[in-house]
């Protein structure tokens, strides 16, 4: 049987399985295993008492031969008694050879990932977790994501967390923690405060570049092993599969309780070792895209998964739900998601419709290498084909995201360090990527995740630092601020799904590193004490929240918005003014963007009346939901500034006509650190 040519989907060469008990399942009577292996000659079961070879003790338990059902391509073996904790690998002869392999549909295995395990699923709830709910939004504009990497989160001793939980899962667990010896909160009692709705976790499936066993190396995670198994050095013991699965269920339902929708990072377009991985070992070649018998390279991870063969479109599918249902993980977002077929992603979209229409799905519309794909130019997931994909099926606008900051890691300049023509790209993000005037690859602002970084590359801060061109820190980090409080803005403040990546909102730096995927954690941890010396931006962030929260065209996921919306550029200044129609809100929302080094008159347009006044809610200072000040047509906008202002009458019906919200929290000038100073060195 030839197989060096490239399949597409419709040229299925095997027989294929629709069931929907891949994998095993557990009876405390007896334990079924079923593994698709379609061009296998013989496979056998082996079933082991421990996780790994170096674990001491009786190993192998016996070994099953399984049999074949040609209609289906699977193999299959029962074996009576509870199998609870017994771990079991295949192993498979096909014409490639005889390999040994843990369970493409593996839900818990061994350390460092070799063998699977039959868990006893129920076993691993924790306490009430039967009462555990999704966190789910009626739009998904509504959300408002934050960027984490487990390790990072708790990593550095600034965390106040408990040392045997710091980098866990389990850390998300404690509660009311503070950075040592002072009030300040952290991680997730800090983040109960920010007013973000959803974490974004970095890769915490199974991974394969952090040996488990030593835990030493540092890694983002972008190298899956097993999909459907949490990462075993997150947990507190890696060797008993059980463990991790009950340590994540902890870490989703304190996420939950405080209010924190989850969303993971799914990597399910290549895997970490061609040669290794369970599936290219249980049925060779077939998995992934191939051209000429040389596994394509579309992720730049030395191979590219076939998402649009039935048994892999299947499986991101059945590992999809199975997250929701089992762990009740809120939403996706798709690593590389334009090395995925559109036929799948709507697949993927209905499927999920069907548990809950508002399971979050978005990723990265580009590949790393598009000549080596696989797939037509028109089957891709990427922007140019956004109107193809469901309008609930989101993506990164890198377009954004160049025009507010300027090229990822290089000196260059964008609209918040004063650029001018980088407005265009600002203003069509700022619609949501789905305006007919000024750009719309979007169908609605659904599916527009507005940002202006995220783990890969530069932080923001880093960013603003290296393209000021700029050796005299002390007289100019205010300006600084003030460009990060403008990107806040426009992140936060316009059409479309806001998302940062963690500490955006405290200056995060990672010392310039722009690709810190295996640097160690002295590079990537959070350090929590930024989040005090930068409390007023932080504030910052957390008014913008609250506007955002409280104005609800903002969140608009349909083109309503883009519609009652008015943006207009006059080379110094971006203005944006929605009507808002929702009862008991502010009925006009305006937000005036100066870039420039001039101070400006503020310009207002809408194709609707203007009110007659206007109260101010955000400047270049503070932002919050109730005024600061009554609004000054005649007076000038600060250079580097924004204001958000709002309808007088209906903020007075609202929040009452003595609502002015004294300056009740001002802050003392910035104390530069030696500590940061040494940083630009
Ligand atoms: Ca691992």
């Amino acid at each position: 049987m030839g197989t060096t040519a490239f399949y597409s989907n419709k040229e299925e060469i095997y027989s294929t399985y629709d069931g929907n008990d891949l994998g095993y399942t557990y009876t405390p009577e007896s334990t079924t295993f079923k593994v698709w292996a379609p061009s296998a000659e013989q496979v056998l079961l082996k079933l082991y008492s421990t996780g790994s070879y170096i674990e001491n003790g009786a190993q192998v338990l016996g070994i099953k031969q399984m049999l074949f059902d040609a209609a289906t391509g699977v193999w299959s073996a029962s074996i009576d008694g509870d199998l609870n904790k017994t771990y079991y690998t295949y192993v498979i002869k096909t014409e490639k050879g005889t390999h040994e392999t843990q369970d493409v549909y593996s839900k818990a295995v061994g350390v460092n990932s070799t063998r699977s395990e039959v868990v006893d699923l129920s076993s691993t709830d924790p306490e009430g977790w039967e009462n555990d709910k999704h966190m789910l939004l009626d739009r998904p504009n509504d959300a408002v994501i934050w960027e984490i990497h487990v390790r990072d989160f708790s990593s550095s001793d600034t965390s106040g967390i408990s040392k045997e939980h710091r980098g866990k899962f389990l850390a998300f667990t404690e509660q009311d923690t503070r950075i040592p010896f002072t009030s300040y909160p952290t991680c997730v009692n800090y983040l109960k405060q920010l007013g973000i709705t959803h974490v974004q976790l970095n890769p915490v499936f199974d991974f394969g570049s952090v040996n488990e066993i030593t835990g030493v190396e540092y890694n983002w995670g972008y190298d899956p092993v097993n999909y459907n198994v949490p990462e075993g050095s997150y947990s507190t013991d890696p060797y008993h599969g059980e463990v991790r699965i009950k340590e994540f269920k902890e870490m989703i339902k304190a996420l939950h309780d405080a209010g924190i929708g989850v969303i993971m990072d799914v990597v399910y377009n290549h895997v970490f070792s061609t040669a290794d991985s369970p599936f290219e070992k249980t049925v060779p070649e077939y998995y992934f895209r191939m051209q000429n018998g040389k596994f394509l390279n579309s992720s730049g991870c030395g191979n590219v998964t076939a998402s649009d063969k039935t048994m892999f479109r299947k499986f991101m599918i059945d590992s999809l739900r199975y997250w929701v249902e089992e762990y009740h993980i809120d939403g996706f977002r798709f690593d590389l998601m334009a090395c995925h077929d559109i036929e799948t992603m709507n697949m993927i979209r209905a499927e999920l419709d069907k548990i809950d229409k508002r399971i979050m799905m978005y990723g990265e519309p580009w590949t790393a290498n598009d000549g080596e794909n696989g797939i037509s130019g028109e089957d891709c997931s990427n922007k140019t084909n956004a109107k193809k994909l469901s309008s609930r099926i989101g993506m990164f606008n890198d377009d954004m995201r160049h025009g507010i900051k300027g090229g990822s890691d290089d000196d260059s300049k964008g609209f918040i360090q004063g650029s001018t023509h980088s407005a265009y790209n600002v203003i069509a993000g700022m619609m949501g990527a789905s305006s007919v005037t000024f750009g719309n690859w979007a169908n609605e602002p659904s599916q527009c995740i507005t940002y202006d970084s995220a783990h890969d590359n530069l932080t923001l801060w880093d960013k603003i630092l290296k393209s000021n061109w700029c050796d005299d820190f002390d007289t100019t980090e205010n300006s600084y601020i003030a460009q990060n409080k403008l990107a806040a803005v426009l992140i936060l403040s316009s059409l479309g799904i806001p998302f940062m990546l963690a500490g955006e909102e405290f200056a995060r730096t990672k010392h310039g590193d722009h690709n810190s995927y295996k640097s160690p954690d002295s590079i990537n941890s959070i350090n929590w004490t930024r989040t005090v010396r930068y409390s007023k931006l932080v504030d910052y962030y957390k008014g913008l929240i609250k506007i955002r929260k409280a104005f609800s065209p903002l969140r608009d996921n349909t083109t309503k918005a883009v519609n009652d919306g008015y943006i207009v550029y006059n080379g110094q200044t971006i203005s944006l003014t929605i009507k808002n129609d929702t009862e008991d809100e502010w009925k006009m929302l305006s937000v005036i963007i100066n870039n420039s080094d001039n101070p400006c008159v503020p310009q207002i347009k809408s194709q609707y009346e203007l009110p007659e006044s206007w109260y101010v809610i955000a400047d270049g200072d503070k932002a919050s939901d109730k005024a600061i000040s009554k609004f000054d047509p005649e007076k000038n906008i600060t250079p580097h500034s924004a204001l958000i202002i709002v309808d007088a009458k209906s903020y007075e019906k609202i929040n009452g006509v003595d609502a002015i919200n004294e300056a009740d929290d001002v802050v003392p000038d910035i104390q530069i650190s030696k500590e940061l100073m040494d940083l630009l060195k």
